[in-house]
């Protein structure tokens, strides 16, 4: 043990249990009490005669119990007597086990047994007193005691990390690499803020919020930073809860990792945060209307007010324009990350009052914006027409690429690459003449557009019929 606070709290938390007293100091050793006999009877330890006796060599059994046999190099004082009633007070409880050995017990766990789990927290609680320990704003009940708990511990580094592993001597410094990325060692800077895995986790769920970060050095700092974007009560409690819930869910994505071998995606870690958030959720006193399915696909309905909204469904934008009420619209989008080479479609599909009844967001090979419009408005149509009780009903797609909609209107030749999709939309307007194709601007289309930019980061196609 290098470490001198670990040295401190070795010395303070290891017990002697004693069984026949052979190899337990009688003085130095912890063994009744909570501190070692030399320090509670401090006057006696002067006049010990033999201050590096054991336990055993103290005492003996006369047949009927154990008998103290403590010699001291001159008689006793009345100023001693006070210690010399205390400590044979505890001697009168201790009964020797002649046919057990003596051994250690860790005291911070009630059956005495030492993990480095337990190690660490005391570790942990022994920096309590200190002033950076002290950190507002986490102890709100909006998350499971545990994750407070557990978050407080991170801000503070004292996470069993790895690196805090190697120095306490427990592991290798060859076994103490990230299990994200492999590249560096772990470490509570690291896993939660530095490693592109942890870091594209926060880059996702700021980019929910359309919030630019500045790239904070510590978990600490950034949770000092961690300012709602948006004012209302409710997303203020949102806000505090998702950065314990992020943190959370990185570490037991890395604890599955260690442990069980388990691997899970960033697609998934996102689904976890927004599943955790919606359980989370619903041990408060708000009334948030959404379940997990609708938050999933439209994380932004997080930002609701109990005065404003009693809907169960997310607001239509003010500028959309509701369909006939013999007609149902579709309103697509497509969106491209040049960064990561990545496209995606999305599309949502309401009725005459605004109601939302189905919603979709696919990946889809890197394209061109309006090529890959035309699989947008192509799979809006192949969706409605999967659906029985729409047939029959008039459909409107409202896009926001003039290119596009020229395409599948015939106004315009299409790319011959896409002829066989060109032709799929063409096909079924002719059969089905309820199908009408048109142009709407991007401001106008606000859903569909959030939408397809968070499919971006999607691994599998999902629609959900609501
Ligand atoms: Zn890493």
């Amino acid at each position: 043990m290098a470490n001198p606070q670990s040295k401190a709290l070795i010395t303070s938390c290891i017990r002697k249990r004693i069984g026949n007293g052979l190899d337990s100091f009688f003085w130095h050793d912890t063994w009744i009490g909570e501190v070692p006999l030399k320090v509670r009877c401090p006057r006696l330890y002067l006049i010990a005669n033999s201050k590096n006796a054991t336990v055993a060599e103290n005492c003996f059994w006369d047949g009927l119990g154990w008998k103290w046999t403590l010699i001291w190099r001159r008689n006793l004082r009345p100023q001693d007597m006070v210690e010399h009633q205390a400590l044979h007070q505890s001697l009168s409880q201790v009964h020797l086990s002649p046919q057990d050995e003596d051994s250690f017990s860790w005291s911070p766990h009630k059956k005495g047994w030492f993990s480095v789990k337990s190690f660490c927290f005391e570790l942990a609680k022994s920096d309590a007193h200190c002033p950076n320990s002290v950190v507002p704003g986490i102890w709100r009940g909006l998350v499971p005691h545990r994750v407070e708990i557990f978050t407080w511990l991170a801000l503070l580094r004292k996470l069993n990390t790895k690196d805090r592993l190697v120095r306490l001597g427990i592991i290798d410094v060859a076994l103490s690499h990230c299990v994200f990325c492999n590249a560096s060692q772990e470490s509570c800077d690291h896993i939660f803020l530095q490693c592109p895995m942890a870091w594209s986790l926060w880059s996702w769920w700021l980019s929910v919020w359309n919030v630019h970060w500045s790239f904070p050095s510590s978990p600490r700092e950034a949770f000092d930073q961690w300012t709602p974007p948006k004012k209302g009560r409710f997303f203020k409690k949102i806000w505090a809860a998702s950065f314990l819930i992020i943190m959370w869910t990185l570490w037991k994505e890395r604890n599955s990792r260690c442990f069980e071998n388990n691997f899970s995606s960033l697609a998934q870690l996102q689904d976890l945060v927004i599943l955790r958030l919606c359980w989370w959720i619903k041990g408060w006193d708000d009334p948030f209307p959404y379940g997990p399915n609708e938050v999933l696909i439209y994380p932004q309905c997080l930002d609701w007010s109990s005065a404003v909204s009693s809907s169960h469904i997310p607001k239509a934008p003010v500028s959309w324009s509701p369909p006939d009420p013999s007609c149902y619209k579709w309103n697509v989008d497509a969106s491209l990350k040049l960064s990561c080479s990545k496209s995606a479609i999305r599309g949502v599909l309401r009725d005459c009052h605004g109601r939302f009844l189905c919603l979709f967001s696919s990946p889809i090979p890197f394209m061109e914006i309006n090529h890959a419009e035309m699989f947008a408005i192509q799979r809006a149509i192949k969706l409605s027409s999967s659906i029985g009780c729409l047939s029959g009903a008039k459909m409107m797609v409202e896009s926001d690429s003039l290119n596009a909609v020229s395409w599948c209107n015939g106004n315009a030749d299409g790319p011959w690459n896409l002829n066989f999709v060109i032709n799929f939309i063409r096909n079924a307007m002719r059969c089905d003449s309820g199908i009408e194709i048109t142009y709407k601007s991007r401001e106008s289309n606000v859903v569909a557009d959030l939408l397809a930019k968070q499919g971006l980061s999607r691994a599998d196609e999902f629609v959900a019929w609501l």
